[in-house]
This record gives C-alpha cells, sequence and structure tokens, in this order.
C-alpha cells in the first residue's frame, strides 16, 4: 500500500523509517479536500490544527523523546464526542454553534497517544438513524458508490476511512451504528463491550446502549484503537476497572481449538441472498482452518427491535430533555413564556427523527403505560442476553451478516422508518445484551458493494474477537480493496 491507501500501522512503520507526521498529515488533509465534494464525509475539518499536531510528533521524534502508541496517524472524529473549542454538532441544528468547554474521554486518549485529530465527521442526528439521511447538513455519500448512503449513524466517519481520508476513525454504536456503516462501507468496525470505553464527553443517546470504537481498514488498526481508547475512566460510573489487554501483541495468534455458532435467526427471511452466500463463504473460510460450526439459536432476537425502540427511546427522551434553549445550544427569537420558549427551541433545532423519538419515548414513560411498555421491554431484553449467554456456552463466537443487504440507494428508505429500522436487525441484540461485536469485510456484491461479516464474542472478550477477525483477514485479501474516487 502507498499513499492514503495506507493503514495506521503502515503509517508508523513509515515514520520510523524516517517519513514525517507532516508529510503523513498533509496528503490525507489533501485527500480530504480533493474527495469532500463527492464524499462528503466531514462537517469541520482543522487543517491548522491537524499540522500543528504532526509538527508536534516529528519535533518529538528527532528529539529522540517517547511518543504515543497512534503517533502521528490522522484521525477522524464522529461529532458527537465533545472536542474543546471546536464546534461538535451531533448532526443537528440545535447544537450548530456549541463549542464544548472540555475533551471527551477517547479524545484526550487519543491526543495522549499521540495521534493527530484532523476533523469532525457527519452523522444522523444524535445519532439516530441508519444510513446519515438524519443528519441536519449533509447527506454522506457511499464511495463505493455515490448514489448510496454510507450506512449509519456514523456513516461519516466510516466513508471517510473507506475514501482514505484518514486511516483511522471513531464512532459510536447504540444499535449498530459502527458495525453496520463498516459493512457497508467495505471496513472493519468494532463495538466494545459496554463499560470497556469511558463514555465521557460522548453526548449520550441511549445511555445504557451507547458505546464508542473504532472504524478502520484492518483488524490491527482497530486493535491498535482500541488499546488507546479503553480503560477505566472515574468521570463514567460504568466504565469498568479491568486492565486493558495489548490487543494489538496477540492480534496474529490465531484462536485454537474453535467454534463458531450460527444463529439460525440470523439467516432467515429479509437475508438479501447475495448478502448470505458471502456470509457463509467467510464462515467455510474459517471451517478450512479447522473451525468447528454448530447451530446456535437467539429466540428472543425477533423482539430486539421492539425492545430497542422502547429503552433508547425512553432513555433519548430523558438525555435530550437537557436541549431546552436555555443552557447552551439553539434558543428560539420569537417567544411568550417560558414553556414557549422550551417549544420553541426544540422544534426549531431537533429534526422529524429526533422528535419522533422524543415523542415515543416519553409516551413509553408516561404514567399508566410504563409498565406496559417501558418495564416490559426492559424484561425482554434481559431475556435477548440470556440468549446469548446460552449460545456462548455452546460456541466460543457468534457469527453471521452484519447487516441484511448491501448499501441501498439514497433516499430508498428516508421515508420509511420502519423500513430503517429493520437495518439493524442482526446488531441491536447485542447492544441490548452489551456485548462485542465486530464487522469484518468478507465480499463484494456483483454490482460492486461492500458486505461485512459480524463476530460477537463474550463480555470483554475483545482479544479473542480481534484475534479470530484477524484470522479471516489473514486468509483473504478483502481488506485490500480501495474504492476509485
Ligand atoms: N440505527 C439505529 C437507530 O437508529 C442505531 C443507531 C446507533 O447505533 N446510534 O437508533
Amino acid at each position: 500500500m502507498t499513499g492514503v491507501n495506507r493503514t495506521a500501522a503502515d503509517l508508523i512503520a513509515a515514520q520510523q523509517a524516517g517519513e514525517s507526521a507532516e508529510s503523513i498529515v498533509t496528503a490525507f488533509l489533501d485527500s480530504i479536500d480533493s474527495r469532500e465534494s463527492k464524499v462528503r464525509a466531514f462537517l469541520s475539518v482543522d487543517r491548522e490544527s491537524a499540522l500543528e499536531q504532526a509538527r508536534d510528533v516529528d519535533t518529538r521524534r528527532k528529539s529522540g523523546k517517547p511518543l504515543g502508541l497512534l503517533a502521528g496517524v490522522p484521525v477522524a472524529i464522529k461529532d458527537v464526542l465533545c472536542t474543546r473549542g471546536q464546534v461538535t454538532t451531533c448532526g443537528s441544528k440545535i447544537l450548530e454553534d456549541f463549542r464544548p468547554p472540555y475533551d471527551a474521554h477517547v479524545i484526550s486518549a487519543l491526543r495522549g497517544a499521540d495521534a493527530v485529530i484532523v476533523g469532525k465527521t457527519n452523522m444522523d442526528e444524535f445519532a439516530m438513524g441508519s444510513s446519515t439521511e438524519n443528519s441536519a447538513y449533509q447527506v454522506t455519500r457511499n464511495p463505493w458508490d455515490l448514489d448510496r448512503i454510507p450506512g449509519g449513524s456514523s456513516g461519516g466517519s466510516a466513508a471517510a476511512v473507506a475514501a482514505c481520508q484518514a486511516p483511522l476513525s471513531i464512532g459510536t454504536d447504540t444499535g449498530g451504528s459502527i458495525r453496520q456503516p463498516a459493512s457497508l462501507c467495505g471496513i472493519v468496525g468494532l463495538k466494545p463491550t459496554y463499560g470497556r470505553v469511558s463514555r465521557y464527553g460522548l453526548v449520550a443517546f441511549a445511555s445504557s446502549l451507547d458505546q464508542i470504537g473504532p472504524f478502520s481498514h484492518d483488524v490491527t488498526d482497530s486493535a491498535l484503537m482500541l488499546e488507546a481508547i479503553a480503560g477505566h475512566d472515574p468521570r463514567d460510573s460504568t466504565s469498568v476497572d479491568r486492565p486493558v489487554p495489548k490487543y494489538s501483541n496477540s492480534i496474529n495468534e490465531p484462536v485454537g481449538p474453535l467454534t463458531i455458532g450460527l444463529p439460525r435467526e440470523y439467516f432467515g427471511e429479509g437475508l438479501d441472498p447475495e448478502v448470505e452466500s458471502a456470509a457463509r463463504e467467510a464462515v467455510r473460510v474459517y471451517e478450512k482452518l479447522g473451525a468447528k460450526v454448530v447451530e446456535v439459536s437467539l429466540p428472543h432476537s425477533r423482539y430486539a427491535i421492539a425492545v430497542y425502540y422502547l429503552v433508547a427511546t425512553a432513555e433519548a427522551s430523558s438525555n435530550l430533555a437537557r436541549f431546552d434553549g436555555v443552557h447552551y445550544g439553539h434558543r428560539a427569537k420569537d417567544f411568550d413564556g417560558l414553556i414557549d420558549l422550551y417549544e420553541a427551541s426544540r422544534g426549531e433545532g431537533f429534526g422529524p427523527e429526533v422528535r419522533r423519538r422524543i415523542m415515543l419515548g416519553t409516551f413509553a414513560l408516561s404514567s399508566g403505560y410504563k409498565d406496559a411498555y417501558y418495564l416490559k421491554a426492559l424484561k425482554v431484553r434481559r431475556l435477548i442476553k440470556g440468549d446469548f449467554d446460552a449460545a456462548l456456552r455452546t460456541c466460543d463466537v457468534i457469527m453471521g451478516p452484519t447487516a441484511p443487504t448491501a448499501a441501498f440507494r439514497v433516499g430508498e428508505k428516508a421515508d420509511d422508518p420502519l423500513a430503517m429500522y429493520l437495518s439493524d436487525i442482526y446488531t441491536i441484540s447485542c447492544n441490548l445484551a452489551g456485548f462485542p461485536g465486530i464487522s469484518i469485510p468478507c465480499g463484494w456484491t456483483r454490482g460492486g458493494l461492500p458486505i461485512g461479516l459480524q463476530i460477537q464474542a463474550g463480555p470483554f472478550e475483545e482479544e479473542k474477537l480481534l484475534r479470530v477477525a484477524r484470522m479471516h483477514e489473514q486468509a483473504t485479501d478483502w481488506h485490500l480493496r480501495r474504492p476509485t474516487l
């Protein structure tokens, strides 16, 4: 690989061989400039600050000072993570001018690892969506076919890596928003276990489901980035105090003996035949490597979408109450009294999907309905987790397609929220259970669109997940494909 097609690991090696961080960062900033009119992955790019960070890495390298794990590597950040002094919009008009006074945990961790933050990426408003079309600002295009969506809600971050505008990016995954766009853009996307990465400074959508994770061209790079951002942080009470393994050290060690569970429910109705055959072919790759395959069942996954749209909307209705036109964010100009100020500011600031979710969530929590909807959903959520526990007693990892279809056309599902919600049918249960999952490229359709394989494992088994994913990568070359733009 050469130029901007390279991975983070390539760029780290190149710097050790004498290439400057400044020239690397310049090449990626130029790639953003030249491809952005087609891809539209970024909401903001801070060229000067990126170059300054790169020069600082070069100076410290020359003086022999120790450098962090991702020194000089350009990284793009989903615009839902607070960056000190830099606009953080969450893809919403309500935060058009919001400049947080602090950095999110992952931002401090990346700065500590000497990564170079190049810009903030487009997303569905408040991470609600599966196509990035719910952004209040722009529609990001799939780099493999500019008439198609990149997936969502972290579509900008996925498209930026696929289009080689940055070798690494950060996304968030509440119901699939890292894995689904990774699958649709032909790259790797990892959702860690709930609690593995601190959510401090992540603008909350559904606090009990949200996790932050990497996008990259290959599994090794995801391991590197997870190593840089994982770990305990007292500022997020749900972040877990467990040591962070050196994921990148063990990445090339195959897992054996390996038993793969294929959930019956992931290979049923609604699954595109080309996607199914690519996923089955990927499983055959593992069989050739000596893996054993068993059928497993996740019987409650048929309720997963319903449960998710009660739990996630209930939490969102509460989290988004803070945007009231008083503390920060958009404030309506014309209003008559306090209640009218709230209503006018929120009505003007939030887009249609966010308003729909706030109303659904408020209804699900309302007196008289809370037991029937929200509390019942929590009980079924527990059963969904129980399915995963039971399945993982008979296998080491669970595999299947990441999404039921390849990327759809811009506008194709925009007016049909239920059809859009079904894009996450295979990814949502993993968030409800709190387990980790990864999507890796495992083929392309005849029409030239990427297909992803999802691998899921038990809580805090990211190391195993990455090693298993790497086994497929070592036996295939899907991860080496780059789109022509
Ligand atoms: N597509 C799902 C939703 O619209 C998941 C989004 C996410 O993971 N942030 O809620």
